[in-house]
């Protein structure tokens, strides 16, 4: 039986950087779902497949080979890492991944990487699809202005020339479309244990995830400390 830990939330609530860390302490890999949806985006407007040709979406997605290497993300042998993290593609991301013929297949996928290796898996639906029978759920959630001023600190950092007021609006407005579409909608699991990061660092975030599981599992010393 692997270890699985599964953490959701909803834009810039600081879930991939928690994972990453996580991952790391603990020793185990990190699958950054989020990353795969925004693959499969990328790779169908660069082939202009609209959201409309359900075929062509699930072809393409079986056809795509990914695998992360550390924390970057590698489709058909190219680094997609930078360019999936551009505005343009987190605007359309919402827009495919609510496609139920995508989201099967990275379903599937997702859940034989976490039968085969121990993860941190974040996403949106990890407790409550992907990996339903997970031990360990965490919910982070942060005020939105809060996550808008995360995302905007990081891509001025990129060299970005970007605006504060449009980033919070794309944020609430990707985080309505998350939650409120039909399948696997952004939502906490009922066993899930909510983290408000608003007023926390990331590393106090990471030490509160860290305290619950070894409150639950004393025999899963982080490796790293
Ligand atoms: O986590 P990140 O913000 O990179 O996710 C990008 C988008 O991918 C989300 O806004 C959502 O539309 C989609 N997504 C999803 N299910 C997941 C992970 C991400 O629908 N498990």
């Amino acid at each position: 039986m692997k270890l699985s830990i599964a953490l959701d939330g909803p834009a810039g609530s600081g879930k991939s950087t928690v994972a990453k860390l996580l991952a790391q302490r603990l020793n185990i890999m990190y699958i950054n779902t989020g990353a795969m949806y925004r693959a499969i985006t990328l790779i169908a407007m660069r082939n202009n497949i609209n959201h409309n040709d359900k075929e062509n979406l699930q072809s393409l997605a079986e056809s795509l080979v990914m695998h992360f290497n550390n924390d970057k993300l590698i489709v058909n042998d190219e680094d997609v890492t930078d360019k999936i993290s551009m505005p343009i593609i987190s605007k359309n991301v919402p827009v495919y991944s609510a496609i139920p013929e995508i989201r099967n297949v990275l379903v599937k996928l997702q859940r034989k990487i976490a039968d085969k290796y121990n993860v941190v898996m974040d996403g949106r639906d990890i407790g409550t699809v992907v990996l339903k029978d997970a031990p360990y759920k965490f919910f982070l959630v942060a005020d939105s202005k809060v996550r808008a001023d995360r995302r905007y600190k990081e891509l001025i950092g990129k060299g970005l020339n970007v605006d504060f007021d449009e980033i919070l609006f794309d944020i609430e407005k990707r985080d309505l479309e998350d939650s409120t579409r039909e399948i696997s909608p952004l939502k906490k699991a009922d066993d899930a244990i909510i983290i408000d990061s608003s007023m926390l660092s990331i590393e106090e975030v990471l030490e509160k995830i860290i305290e619950y599981i070894l409150l639950s599992s004393p025999h899963l010393v982080p490796l790293n400390l």
